[in-house]
């Protein structure tokens, strides 16, 4: 299911497949908005830049996204203070806010034409027992500084009890913004190569070779911007990250749609919306209904979306409609830096929690800090290989005992069901969308075995 952003990749020349061995000072491996973003600023300080793309330029998540630009990562802000200190959660803040004035600068200096509007964002409830949480998540921002606001009205036709705004935050295209940027790689002799899926990266004396289908690419410097790193040992991802999947769909609400917001609901299932403008319409952004890539899916999602939003928009018809998952972190904090202490100047930057639009903009100044032998002053909250952060001991648990079923599946023969190349975790079939799902760290295969979603990198079997 393609996505509404994604029509405009279609709309751009495909860059040509990796076919000859090359070199370059930083290899980056995917090209989504993590990998993009890191390619700008890398070859705007002249570096020799090769990113390979396995599929097209933003076909995954960075093309399924809601593409809201915001610091209000839900109620976070209690969390991050009760579990990282009120010092991490104030950093975690103004990376955050750094990040919107980062991309609405780059907008500006290059010119990129996306759909970039500034909006107040809110977590809202229509929940009594919610109320509470909305009002303490504020008195958590007050403390420090963030200028929230208690209000009981939003844009949206329904009544609610509470919501938590934040001002000046944004909404965009994120392909159309991509687009913008590759513009500017180009520009600055960086090299783009779609079709060029990575299979392994190995150590050569100092450098890598990155090794893809075809070629190869030896580099001093790789980012691993594949969203789920592609590479297992070491550096233990699967241990602290699992992948959730949303909803979503596109709507003509029909009525002249007017909102001054994003918004999110403090409560589960999630429901987040946005409007998005095409021509002179504007249409209404619905996404939820989050589950664990490769659980069961009980019911349609797509359906109890489309009816929730005709309770409120009765003339509301669908457009298109599409999924995408995304890395969580077990902190809530994204893994941003040194891909593990054995693996100089390899980087990684992963576990997003569905915030990445933001989260891709710290990653890609935080590593190129670092491949310059600059300071930056966000990286140790962000740091990859923090372990004693993990604080979420029945996730931990339950991901240790996956990690561990997936190795014995492994080694039960004749199984009808197919394995993930990955680890050997058994596959679930998703009849809604005829994929095979991993339920232990999210890959995807369609119907046949070939492979949509990393980590995985192999096809698998499927009798
Ligand atoms: C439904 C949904 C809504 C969201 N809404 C928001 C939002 O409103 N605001 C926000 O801030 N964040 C949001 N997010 C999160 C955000 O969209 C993601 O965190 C972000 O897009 C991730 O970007 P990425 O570049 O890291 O990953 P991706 O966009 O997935 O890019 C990774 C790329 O790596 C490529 N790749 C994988 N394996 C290989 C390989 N072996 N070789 C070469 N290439 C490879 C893939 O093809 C892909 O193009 C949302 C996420 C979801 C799922």
């Amino acid at each position: 299911m393609k996505s509404f952003w994604s029509l405009e990749i279609g709309k751009h020349k495909e860059f040509e497949n990796l076919k000859n061995n090359i070199q370059a000072d930083v290899c980056i491996v995917g090209g989504g908005l993590t990998g993009i973003s890191t390619a700008y600023y890398l070859s705007k300080q002249g570096k020799k830049v090769v990113l390979l793309e396995k599929d097209r330029i933003c076909s995954r998540t960075s093309s399924g996204t809601t593409g809201k630009l915001t610091s209000q990562h839900g109620l976070i802000y209690k969390y991050l203070e009760d579990e990282h200190g009120k010092e991490n959660a104030k950093k975690y803040f103004e990376a955050n806010e750094e990040a919107i004035k980062n991309i609405e600068k780059i907008i500006s200096i290059e010119n990129i034409d996306c759909d970039f509007e500034k909006k107040n964002a809110y977590v809202y409830t229509c929940f009594e027992k919610d109320v509470e949480k909305i009002k303490e998540e504020i008195e958590a921002t007050k403390k420090i500084g963030i200028n929230s606001e208690f209000v009981q009205k939003i844009d949206l036709p329904f009544e609610i009890l509470g919501a938590i705004k934040f001002q000046n935050q944004a909404q965009f295209h994120p392909v159309k913004y991509a687009y913008g940027l590759i513009k500017s790689i180009i520009n600055n002799n960086g090299k783009i190569y779609e079709k060029s899926k990575v299979l392994n990266i190995e150590k050569e004396d100092k450098n890598y070779n990155v090794i893809t289908d075809k070629a190869v690419v030896s580099t001093k410097n790789v980012v691993i911007a594949t969203r789920y790193p592609i590479i297992t040992f070491p550096g233990y991802y699967f241990l602290k990250m699992y992948q959730s999947t949303s909803y979503a769909v596109l709507f003509d609400t029909n009525t002249d749609l007017k909102m001054d917001g994003i918004y999110i609901n403090s409560e589960e299932p999630k429901l987040s919306f946005r409007s998005v403008k095409d021509g002179d319409k504007n249409y209404l952004l619905a996404v939820g209904y989050d589950y664990k890539t490769g659980t069961e899916i009980i019911g349609n999602s797509f359906e109890y979306l489309k009816k929730y939003v005709k309770t409120f928009f009765p003339l509301a018809k669908e457009i298109v409609s599409w999924t995408a998952e995304d890395c969580i972190s077990l902190d809530k904090i994204p893994y941003i830096g040194d891909f593990s202490k054995i693996m100089e100047n390899v980087y990684v930057a992963t576990g997003f929690n569905k915030w990445g639009m933001t989260s891709s903009n710290i990653s890609a100044n935080i590593i190129t800090d670092k491949i310059l032998g600059r300071e930056n002053k966000y990286e140790d909250i962000y740091r990859s290989s923090r372990l004693e952060l993990i604080k979420n001991k029945d996730e931990e648990l339950n991901m240790m005992k996956e990690a561990t079923d997936s190795i014995v599946v492994k080694r039960i023969k004749g199984t009808e069901t197919p394995t993930c190349t990955h680890l050997g975790c058994k596959l679930s079939w998703n009849a809604l969308e005829k994929t095979w799902d991993c339920p232990c760290h999210g890959s995807r295969y369609d119907e046949y075995g070939n492979v949509i979603e990393s980590p995985a990198v192999k096809n698998t079997k499927v009798n």
